[in-house]
C-alpha cells in the first residue's frame, strides 16, 4: 500500500455511507492508508431506495455548487450522468417558476442544474469509491457507541453489531468521522463517556412534504423540464415542484407550511392538493401522467444544528459531519452540496494540521463558517414561517420578510435580479449578491414606501400559458 507522507493516522472509521460519509471517505483516503466506510443498511450494487435514508425517494435537487464541487472530487461525474439519461436544465430557460407575485422571466440562463435521482448519483459515487484501493465499505453493521482511551482523551474505535443479528465487533481506529446523519446518537455517546454534549439551534417551520414519481407521458410537448411553485408565507403556505430526471420520470413534490397545510399520502388527494397549490401548473402536467410509485411523506424538515465546535471536552480525532452536525430544511435543495462543502473543509483541515492535534476543533470551525451563509438564510425565512401571523414577527423579521417579497417582484419583471437569485439559490454566488445598490436600492424604497401605507398583499393569477 502506498504510505501517505504526513498521514495523521494509519486507519479511519465513517460511520454511515449516505452523501456526507462517501465524501468524507473521498477525502480521508488522501490522508490515511485504510478508510472503513460502515452503514448499517445493506448497501445494493444498483440505484436503490434503502431504508437508511428515508428522504432518497424524493426529490433531490443538485445545487450547481454541489455539481462543481462533485466533479472536483469525481472527475468526469457530470459526463457520466449526462450519459446515464440526467437532464441538464437551465435554471431559467428549461424551468417554470412562479411565486406570488408572477412568474420568473424565462430565458439562457447558463445556470445549468443535473437533474439526477439521489439513488443514482449516491450509488455512481460509491461505485468510484470502490475503485479506491484505500476504501472499503461493509453493510449492514451498525456503530453502537464511541470507545474512548481516558488518559488521552482520544477515541481508538467503535463498538459495532450486525443489524439484525447477533455479533458484535468492535473497529480500531486513528479517527473517527460521524456521518450517520440526522439521527446521530453522538450526543448520546458522548454523554454515556461522561464528555460534554453539543447544544442544540432548532428553527422548525412546521413544513411537511410529499413525492410521488410519474413516467413523462408519451406525447408530452412541454417546454420545460421542471416546474416551481415556491411558497410564500403567510398568503401562499402551499408550494411544489416538478423535475425530469432519469428515466424518463418525474418527481413531484408538494410542500406545505403549518398543520392546516401538510399535503397528504392518498393518491387522489394528493392530485387534489397540487391543484389547490396558487399556480396550476403542476396540477396540469400531473393531470394525464401515469403514477408509477405511491406517494411518500415526510415530516422531519426542522432546521437543526450541534454545535461541536464549541465543545471544550470534544476528543480531537472525533468529527462530526453533515446532517449529523446541521441539517437544514430540505425545501432549500441544498443538503447535499453543504455535503460537499463540508468534505472540502475537512480536506482543509487535514491538509493543513498534519496531525490529529487540535483537529476536531479546527474542523467543526471550518465546517461552521463553510455552512454560515446557508443556515443564516434557512433558518431566519423559517423563523418567519414558524409564527402565525406577520404581526407576530419583531419589526426587523417583518421588514426582512417585505424586503424578500421585493426581491422577488423585482426578480419577476428583471432577468437581471432573476439571474443572482438563481446562482443564489444554487450556491454559486452567497446572499450578498443580492445587496447590489441595482436591486437594493429600489426594494428599499418600494418596501418602505408599502410600509408606510400597509395594503393588500398584491399576487398575480398564474396560468399555464408557456409552462
Ligand atoms: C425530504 C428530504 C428532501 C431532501 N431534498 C434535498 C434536495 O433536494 N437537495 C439536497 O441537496 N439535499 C436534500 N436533502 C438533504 C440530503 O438528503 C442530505 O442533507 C444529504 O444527503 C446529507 O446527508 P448525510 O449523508 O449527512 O446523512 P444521510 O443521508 O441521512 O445518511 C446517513 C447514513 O448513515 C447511516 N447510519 C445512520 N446511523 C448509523 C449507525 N449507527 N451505524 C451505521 N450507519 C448508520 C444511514 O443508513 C445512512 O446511510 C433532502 C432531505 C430530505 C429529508
Amino acid at each position: 500500500m502506498q504510505q501517505t507522507p504526513n498521514a495523521p493516522g494509519e486507519h479511519a472509521l465513517v460511520i454511515g455511507a449516505g452523501m456526507s460519509g462517501l465524501l468524507g471517505a473521498r477525502v480521508l483516503a488522501n490522508h490515511f492508508e485504510c478508510v472503513t466506510v460502515l452503514d448499517r443498511d445493506r448497501l445494493a450494487d444498483g440505484p436503490v431506495s434503502r431504508k437508511g435514508v428515508p428522504q432518497g425517494r424524493h426529490l433531490h435537487s443538485l445545487a450547481v455548487r454541489g455539481s462543481e464541487l462533485l466533479e472536483g472530487f469525481f472527475p468526469g461525474l457530470d459526463a457520466e450522468l449526462s450519459e446515464a439519461g440526467c437532464p441538464a436544465v437551465d435554471q431559467a430557460g428549461d424551468t417554470v417558476t412562479d411565486v406570488p407575485s408572477g412568474r420568473l422571466p424565462r430565458f439562457t440562463s447558463g445556470i445549468v442544474m443535473r437533474a439526477v435521482s439521489r439513488d443514482l448519483l449516491e450509488w455512481r459515487i460509491r461505485k468510484r469509491l470502490l475503485r479506491n484501493s484505500r476504501i472499503r465499505f461493509i453493510s449492514n453493521r451498525e456503530a453502537t457507541g464511541l470507545l474512548l482511551d481516558k488518559s488521552t482523551n482520544r477515541v481508538t474505535g467503535l463498538s459495532t453489531r450486525i443489524r439484525g443479528g447477533e455479533g458484535t465487533e468492535e473497529f480500531k481506529a486513528d479517527l473517527i468521522l460521524d456521518a450517520s446523519g440526522q439521527s446521530s446518537r453522538m450526543p448520546r455517546w458522548l454523554a454515556e463517556l461522561g464528555l460534554e454534549t453539543p447544544e442544540e439551534t432548532v428553527v422548525d417551520a412546521g413544513l411537511g412534504y410529499a413525492t410521488r414519481w410519474y413516467r413523462v407521458p408519451d406525447d408530452f410537448v412541454g417546454n420545460w423540464k421542471s416546474l416551481a411553485v415556491l411558497p410564500q408565507w403567510p398568503e401562499e403556505p402551499r408550494g411544489g415542484s416538478l423535475r425530469r430526471v432519469e428515466g424518463d420520470r418525474w418527481t413531484a413534490v408538494l410542500v406545505g407550511i403549518g398543520a392546516d397545510n401538510q399535503p397528504p399520502n392518498d393518491p387522489a388527494a394528493f392530485q387534489e392538493f397540487a391543484r389547490s397549490l396558487p399556480s396550476p401548473t403542476i396540477a396540469d402536467a400531473l393531470e394525464d401522467a401515469e403514477p408509477i410509485s405511491p406517494a411518500y411523506g415526510y415530516r422531519r424538515t426542522a432546521n437543526r444544528r450541534r454545535h461541536y465546535d464549541n465543545l471544550d471536552t470534544m476528543p480531537e480525532n472525533l468529527l462530526v459531519i453533515g446532517d449529523a452536525a446541521c441539517v437544514m430544511n430540505p425545501t432549500y435543495g441544498q443538503g447535499m452540496t453543504l455535503a460537499a462543502l463540508s468534505a472540502t473543509a475537512l480536506e482543509t483541515s487535514l491538509s493543513k494540521n498534519r496531525s490529529l492535534k487540535g483537529l476536531a476543533r479546527d474542523f467543526h470551525r471550518r465546517q461552521t463558517r463553510a455552512l454560515a451563509p446557508s443556515w443564516t438564510t434557512s433558518a431566519s425565512s423559517d423563523a418567519q414561517w414558524s409564527v402565525d401571523s406577520l404581526e407576530e414577527l419583531g419589526s426587523l423579521q417583518r421588514f426582512a420578510h417585505r424586503v424578500s417579497e421585493e426581491v422577488f417582484r423585482m426578480a419577476v419583471a428583471d432577468p437581471k435580479v432573476a439571474r443572482p437569485l438563481l446562482q443564489v439559490k444554487n450556491l454559486v454566488k452567497r446572499p450578498r449578491a443580492l445587496l447590489r445598490p441595482g436591486i437594493l436600492l429600489p426594494v428599499l424604497r418600494r418596501t418602505l414606501s408599502k410600509l408606510r401605507r400597509p395594503g393588500k398583499p398584491e399576487t398575480a393569477t398564474h396560468s399555464t400559458r408557456d409552462a
